[in-house]
Parts: structure tokens; sequence; C-alpha cells
């Protein structure tokens, strides 16, 4: 990994969005730390500028299209392509009392739409590489399928999310809308959804399910132009997002991004991570 390395890291003005651009700039890359608001993602960057590292700042708002559209643009002309995509990007408000339609909206369309739609415009930028691309989906263990706590009980949505042959973007988007109606209309509750962190945890089941989905499509890349996409939960993290509750710094939680990002070719795709070792979905 040289300078000539390029990732991009989304929401990394703060928390492990940032942390992620240090380490990774640490290993000598050229890193693209993109926030929604200008001000403060300039001031991030700065902080890491003036310790020498080689970081650059993008506006990239990942629920607004022309963001999106502006930052592919700019990232053609300055570098042609990148190497590595760490979707860190989140939002979550279910750690006060704020459940509402208005924010389970927010918290899908950003955690799940956002990230899908910053995968698809970036795919025609990565570039060829024997160590092949990199796709990074900052997670949660709150969104597993097969977790032992506040597992999604709706039989039907288990089987659909669980099933990797029949898995299609479909599928997932439809789930999304399905919740959301009913999130509208009152009837969640007897959804079998998760039970706690509701619409967080949907938002991030659905990141995991695209994450199998993508790999799978990308293994028919041709040699050369594979991508390999996985995710991670960073634990409980001392961040904006906990209320600084968590026990784990943004430091550590940032670890397996960078570890998954920079891993030698050893090829690993479509898997879910903690503390750099796999879990179940
Ligand atoms: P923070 O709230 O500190 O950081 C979230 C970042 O996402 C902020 O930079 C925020 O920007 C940015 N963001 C939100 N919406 C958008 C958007 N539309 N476009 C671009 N950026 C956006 O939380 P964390 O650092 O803890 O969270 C980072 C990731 O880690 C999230 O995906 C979260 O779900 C995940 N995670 C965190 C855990 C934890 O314990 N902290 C546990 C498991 C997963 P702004 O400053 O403008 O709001």
């Amino acid at each position: 990994w040289t300078s000539e390395t390029i990732a991009v890291v989304t929401g990394a003005n703060r928390g492990i969005g940032f942390e992620i651009v240090h380490q990774l700039a640490l290993h000598g890359l050229t890193v693209v730390l993109t926030s929604r608001d200008t001000g403060v993602g300039e001031e991030a960057a700065k902080v890491l500028q003036e310790g020498g590292l080689n970081v650059v700042f993008h506006q990239l708002d990942i629920v607004d299209p022309s963001s999106i559209e502006a930052f592919t643009e700019w990232i053609k002309e300055n570098y042609g392509g990148i190497d590595i995509l760490i979707n860190n990007a989140g939002v979550n408000y279910n750690a006060g009392s704020e459940n509402s339609v208005e924010n389970a909206e927010k918290v899908i369309a950003t955690n799940y739409y956002g990230t899908k739609n910053m995968i698809k415009a970036m795919i025609p930028l990565m570039r060829p590489s024997d160590a092949g691309a990199r796709i990074v989906n900052v997670s949660s263990k709150l969104g597993r399928l097969n977790g032992r706590r506040n597992r999604i009980e709706n039989d039907e949505v288990r089987k659909k999310l669980g099933d990797d042959e029949a898995l299609s973007e479909e599928v997932i988007d439809q789930i999304m809308d399905t919740f959301l109606e009913q999130v509208k209309d009152g009837s969640w509750t007897d959804g079998g959804w998760p039970q706690v962190f509701t619409d967080y945890s949907l938002s991030k089941l659905a990141v995991n399910a695209y994450t199998r989905l993508m790999a799978r499509i990308f293994s028919e890349r041709p040699e050369g132009q594979k991508i390999y996409i996985n995710c991670y939960c960073p634990g409980w993290v001392k961040t904006a997002m906990t209320g600084w509750a968590g026990h784990v710094s943004p430091e550590d939680g940032a670890d397996t991004a960078v570890w998954l990002s920079l891993l030698p070719e050893q090829f690993i795709t479509g898997k879910f991570f903690s503390e750099r070792r796999e879990i179940h979905f």
C-alpha cells in the first residue's frame, strides 16, 4: 500500500470514521475524509494534515444524490478511481426516546440506502488490482439474523434475508418498504421486527444482507478486477452515537475496518467480523 492507494471514508468528521481515516493514513495511503458538513470536515482533515498525514477533504452527504454525483466527478478528475471504500456514515435515534416515523425513515435512508448508493456510485471507479479493491461496511451485531438477542422473529422476513440464493436488492428494499409502511400505520409492534433499536437494527440487517449479495455478484468479476466486500461490528464505542457511553475507544472501534481494508491477498469476501474474527450473520 502506497500513497497511490486511494481510500474513501464516509461520515469521517468524527467518531469511528475519523479514526479509520487516521489509521489508514498512518499506513501511508492517501485517504479522502468526507463529511456532509464542509466546515466541520475541513477542520477534521486539518488536524490530520497538520500531523503530516496524506488526508484530503471532500464534501459528501450519502443521502443526497447530487452530493454523491459531485463527489464521483471529483474523484474521477483528481484520482481516476479508488481502491478502498469504507461505508461508515450512519445515524441512530434509538438511544434516546426518539422513536418517530421521520427518524425511522432517516435511519433506513442513511444506513441502508445511503450505503447502497455509495457502493453503486463507486463500483465503476474501483481500480483493478491483483489484491482486489475493498469495500468495508460498518455494521452492528444488533443487525444479526441469528443473534441470541434482538432476533428478527418475523419468519418470512428471516427466511428471505437468510436465503442467499434468492436474495436480491428488490427483496431487501421490499422488506424496508414493508417495515416503514407498518411504522406509518402503527402496526409495526406486531411485525416481528427486532425488539430493541428496531429501525437501527433493521437498517444494519439490510446492510449485512446487501454485503452478502454484493459479494456474490462481485465474485463473477474477472481476475484482476475483483472487489472484496465485508462488514463488521466495531463494538459499543465511545462516540456521539452512544453519548460516549460505550466501552470501546474509537481507535479500537476503527481497527477491524482498517485490518479488513489492508488484508494481504487473502481474498475474504461476504463475511461479518468483530475484533478481527469472523462472526455469524
Ligand atoms: P458518530 O455519530 O460519531 O458518527 C457518525 C458519522 O456519520 C458522523 O460523521 C455523521 O455526520 C455521519 N453521517 C450521518 N449521516 C450522514 C450522511 N447522510 N452523509 C454523510 N455522513 C453522515 O457515530 P459512530 O462513529 O459511533 O458511528 C460510525 C458508524 O459505526 C455508524 O455506521 C454506526 O452505526 C456504527 N456503529 C457504531 C457503534 C457505536 O457503539 N458507536 C456500534 C455499532 C455500529 P455528522 O457529524 O454531520 O452528523
